[in-house]
């Protein structure tokens, strides 16, 4: 009973968040940057913000997230962090040599206003940026968005400073990744690879936040979209956004500055979104869909079909990431199970009405909410009015299942009391096979844990 005191009674609410389903910008920020092969995070703030935003990352990756910090005093808290910021640019290089600094703001150097585009390019015009080395930059206010849209800021920043368009087409095709695990990732680069699609992919964390355990440390692992590939993403003939939230914004951006046209599409979740994936990368690179993706396909279709009579008519609640969520709501319709409660900390008025249209016939009065009073709180209070069957979310939501007694699947960021959701894809037919799998072992261990004896089955 660890939320007693969460009333049934619900308020309307216009200034509180209480649990919110969503977290700050710069983690956003930091976790885009590290998809950059050979790239240093910088937080330009205080200890504490760089410390929480790499302790979310390395407690949901169990990987050693490392990022540096501008280190604020009260001094540049009250003249400004310049001095600090170049310092740290200087140091940054001299003692881990990083291809590139990626700086992101905080809501402490937003709020004093530190001009970091002029701070980085004296840094530059001062000779601390090495030959061949690079600062990028974002501002990430974490009073305003999420850390959807802190990942959002710094994907358009990696393209403000790296995309080029020499004027000659290259047959290949940008994939913005919207935020996903390192393995889903690797998942996409694969599904590209069985189609025959050459892409450049960014960012990509994968072997970064699950590299190997090789017995050698690598400062700066090997995975991550390099240099090269994310200059040449000016002259892509294509890009394919994963995500409106985290990669809308960053594929117009590429579009504006190097004619690059796009097409931004829901993240590859669940059976319809990767069908639509799949039709979109088809069509963009123009090639056929080879036997062995049908097959993938044909094995998830059969294995709903095995399954959906346990699925049938569960209500479901949810919460998390806007791009997560829309594919997943989708998915869930699609095994005819119920998503009544739908809640994003991630502002946008796009995600009521994409939810709204997924469900309108199958669950026309489902709850819907997204922004800054949209929280955990609010989702336990409609939980204890009607109840559902399944809660699916981050760790946070493990205090509503318990009070409630309410079978938990673990989805989304942050995940920070279990291991392996890192190495296993949920996006692509198989991810949703997975998904099904996780699913249905909650329900039927629920069914199993409360039958009486006689109806304790063998085979169910
Ligand atoms: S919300 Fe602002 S002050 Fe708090 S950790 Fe994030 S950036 Fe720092």
């Amino acid at each position: 009973m660890l939320l007693r005191h969460t009333p049934k009674e619900i308020k309307e609410r216009k200034a509180l968040t209480v649990n919110p389903a969503k977290t700050c910008q710069p983690i956003g920020a930091m976790y885009a940057a590290l998809g950059i092969h050979g790239c240093m995070p910088h937080s330009h703030g205080s200890q504490g913000c760089c410390a929480y935003h790499r302790s979310a990352l390395t407690r949901h990756y169990k990987e050693p997230v490392m990022a540096a910090t501008s280190s604020f005093t009260e001094g540049s808290s009250v003249f400004g962090g310049q001095a600090n910021l170049i310092q740290a640019i200087n140091n940054i290089f001299t003692i881990y040599s990083p291809d590139i600094i990626a700086v992101h703001t905080t809501c402490l150097s937003e709020t004093i206003g530190d001009d970091v585009n002029q701070i980085c390019q004296k840094a530059r015009d001062d000779g601390k940026v090495p030959e061949g080395k690079h600062v990028i930059h974002c501002n990430t206010p974490s009073y305003v968005g999420s850390h959807i849209t802190g990942y959002s800021n710094m994907l358009k920043g990696i393209i403000k400073y790296f995309s080029k368009s020499t004027g000659v087409k290259k047959d290949q095709i940008n994939i913005i990744s919207g935020w996903v695990e390192p393995s889903d990732m690797r998942e996409i680069k694969r599904i590209c690879r069985q189609m025959g699609v050459k892409i450049v992919l960014f960012p990509d964390t994968s072997d970064i936040l699950d590299a190997p355990q090789t017995g050698v440390h690598a400062f700066y692992p090997k995975g991550g979209t390099t240099i090269p590939e994310l200059i040449s993403t000016g002259d892509s003939k294509f890009s394919l956004a994963l995500g409106e939230f985290a990669t809308d914004a960053a594929a117009k951006d590429l579009d504006s500055r190097c004619k690059v046209k796009f097409k931004t599409i829901d993240l590859p979740i669940g059976l319809s979104a990767t069908d639509r994936f799949i039709v979109a990368l088809s069509n963009s690179a123009d090639v056929d869909v080879p036997a062995s993706v049908t097959e993938e396909r044909g094995r998830l279709v059969d294995i709903i079909t095995d399954m959906q009579q346990y699925f049938y008519n569960k209500r479901v609640a949810l919460f998390g990431d806007p791009d997560q969520l829309i594919p997943l709501t989708e998915l869930l319709v699609d095994l005819d199970m119920r998503p009544v409660y739908i809640v994003s900390g991630t502002s946008g008025k796009v995600f009521e009405r994409r939810i709204r249209e997924i469900l309108a016939e199958s669950v026309p009065d489902a709850k819907v909410r997204n922004g800054h009073n949209a929280d955990l709180f609010l989702l336990h209070q409609w939980i204890k009015n009607e109840p559902v069957d399944l809660v699916i979310g981050n760790t946070y939501g493990k205090y509503i299942a318990r009070d409630e007694d309410i079978p938990f699947l673990r989805m989304g960021f942050p995940i920070l009391d279990r291991v392996g959701h890192s190495y296993f894809p949920t996006v692509g037919y198989s991810g949703a096979m997975r998904i099904l799998e996780k699913i249905l072992n909650l329900l039927m261990d629920r069914q199993d844990r409360d039958s009486s004896e006689e109806s304790f089955e063998l085979v169910m």
